[in-house]
């Protein structure tokens, strides 16, 4: 805001040495830039629309303790896939881990190429939520979208919000997830945010651990951990 570049914000916080920079930016590639500049270590913590990677790592920390692995499980990702960094770095992950992933919104929120990261996309929720061990709701990103992408939000919820009816099409102990903040009555109804399947503050609790860990072994915990 005050005309400073994000170069020049990089060098002053490193002239105060700091072992870490924990950088939340609107511009998606802005810890990339930092990586290659600072000596410090670069943790993103969401940018823009493209990545948020510690928010996947709590994710699949969370799932693996309710599931106990991520292999073979099948994610339903629903929502606003266009703008959320989220499930990009879910994506990425999971797949890696070997869990099969199926995303599902409106077509105006699906990117066409996301289907080359190796995930099912369809535009109808039910055939999302069949089968589903987990159902992940993203939050409709209003601060990040240009122009209308759905008529309304009654009409969003009618067909991409979560609903106990709806639910009983993933498998009966399925868990729900969201990053947050939720919108209640928007992407979920508060009967799903608040009952048993719901995992979401659990996540946020996750997101302490998972965090510290990052920090830790980026401190060099590991290397000293495997040295003692
Ligand atoms: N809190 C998450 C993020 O920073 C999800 C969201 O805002 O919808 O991307």
């Amino acid at each position: 805001v005050k005309g400073e570049t994000l170069a020049d914000t990089a060098r002053n916080l490193e002239a105060m040495a700091p072992d870490f920079i924990v950088i939340r930016h609107a511009e998606p590639g802005a810890p990339h830039l930092l990586a290659r500049i600072c000596r410090a270590s670069i943790i993103n913590a969401g940018d823009g629309a493209h990545e948020h990677p510690t928010q996947a790592l709590l994710d699949a920390y969370t799932i693996r303790q309710h599931k106990g692995r991520l292999a073979g499980l099948r994610v339903a990702i629903i929502g606003d896939i266009a703008h959320s960094r989220v499930v990009r770095s879910n994506i990425h992950l999971l797949k890696t881990m070997g869990a099969s992933v199926v995303v599902s919104g409106p077509a105006t929120l699906i990117p066409r190429d996301i289907a080359r990261l190796g995930v099912e996309t369809t535009t109808r929720m039910d055939q999302a939520l069949e089968g589903a061990d987990v159902v992940m709701m993203l939050r409709v990103q209003v601060e990040r979208q240009t122009r209308g992408f759905f008529p309304s939000v009654r009409e969003y919820f009618q067909q991409f919000g979560l609903t106990q009816e709806r639910l009983r099409r993933a498998r009966p102990d399925a868990i729900v997830m969201h990053p947050g903040p939720i919108n209640r009555g928007v992407e979920l109804a508060s009967e799903v945010a608040d009952g048993p399947a719901s995992v979401i503050l659990e996540q946020v609790t996750n997101g302490v651990a998972v965090r510290m860990a990052v920090l830790y072994l980026l401190a060099d915990g590991g290397a000293r951990d495997a040295a003692a």
